[in-house]
């Protein structure tokens, strides 16, 4: 008895991992025709100046269309992307459609805003990965120092190599940001040596701030770094007041979060320009005194 009841279950997990292979092989054929079936798409989050109540910029988001299962989000296919190489193919596609978005934009006569594009690590070190971005820009007439690149610090580990590329990008004169902050790793050795214009704090450092004393620290002291060096300073996953509060307290000027403005498709950001230009002016007035 035990014996069979062994073997069904040592089936049952075959068979469950079978199945999750098979899943991952069905994701990954459908990844492959994503592109030309053109089921990406990229949703745009407005950033705000808390001190000036002004949109600084928009970070591009993807999102894939699944034809069956619907909304993927970027965190289930990304990875996914990268173990294949499709994230070179796709990551270029952002790219330029963030590019021609941003011209579109600036076309239908509204204000020229910041674009930012996140990196991922096998786009970053793929061969002529510099020179793709310079051909991007000169082909979507896109002014470079309105393109944002958002490196990793994954991407640092690999000295050498990295400066090189980030010198290339920055001579084109476009800015580089390090994302998520905090959560990888970390040497201030290497934050000193990169010429980078902005330090992003990842957001489970946010969340959490003002219940979690530790982070708040680790908040304070990463802008007080920024400034001693600086650098620009953003928070991201800013959701609630009293988070923007302590930000505005500790002098980070731009956040991106669900309380200013959830990532939205560029029609609706064109179609809300003014309420986003009106919710960000009324943010920056928020003031303990008044209440929140
Ligand atoms: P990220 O670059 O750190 O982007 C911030 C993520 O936080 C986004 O998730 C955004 O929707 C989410 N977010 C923004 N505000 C809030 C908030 O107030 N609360 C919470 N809980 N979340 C908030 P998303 O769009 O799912 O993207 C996840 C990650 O996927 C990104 O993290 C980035 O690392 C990656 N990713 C997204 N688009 C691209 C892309 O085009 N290329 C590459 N290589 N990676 C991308
Ligand atoms: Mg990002
Ligand atoms: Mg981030
Ligand atoms: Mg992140």
């Amino acid at each position: 008895q035990a014996k069979r009841m062994g073997k069904n279950n040592y089936q049952f997990y075959e068979k469950r991992s079978m199945e999750q292979i098979n899943d991952r092989l069905e994701l990954e054929k459908d990844l492959r025709k994503a592109l030309e079936r053109e089921e990406f798409i990229l949703f745009y989050q407005p950033k705000l100046d808390i001190f000036t109540g002004k949109i600084v910029g928009v970070e591009a988001l993807i999102r894939w269309q699944h034809p069956q299962k619907g909304m993927i989000s970027p965190a289930q296919f990304i990875p996914l992307a990268e173990e294949t190489g499709m994230i070179i193919p796709i990551g270029e596609w952002v790219l330029r459609k963030a590019c021609l978005d941003a011209k579109a934009f600036r076309e239908a006569g509204f204000p020229p805003l910041v674009v930012s594009v996140n990196l991922s690590l096998q786009q970053f070190f793929q061969p002529n990965f510099s020179q793709m971005v310079g051909q991007v820009l000169t082909e979507t007439e896109m002014p470079p120092e309105l393109l944002e690149l958002e490196i990793t610090e994954s991407m640092m580990i690999d000295t050498h190599h990295a400066l090189m590329i980030v010198r290339e990008l920055r001579k084109f004169g476009v800015r580089i940001s390090l994302d998520d902050f905090g959560t990888g790793y970390s040497s201030l050795h290497y934050l000193k040596q990169f010429p980078i214009d902005k330090l992003k704090i990842d957001q489970s450092f946010i969340r959490d701030c003002l219940v979690n004393s530790n982070n708040a620290t680790i908040v304070k002291t990463i802008i007080a770094m920024a400034h001693q060096l600086q650098l620009e300073i953003n928070a991201e996953g800013v959701e609630t007041k009293e988070q923007l509060l302590f930000l505005q307290q500790n002098d980070c000027h731009e956040v991106q979060g669900y309380l200013f403005s959830k990532p939205l498709p560029i029609e609706e950001i064109q179609a809300n320009f003014d309420d986003i230009v009106k919710a960000a002016s009324q943010l920056s007035k928020v003031d303990p005194k008044l209440g929140l």
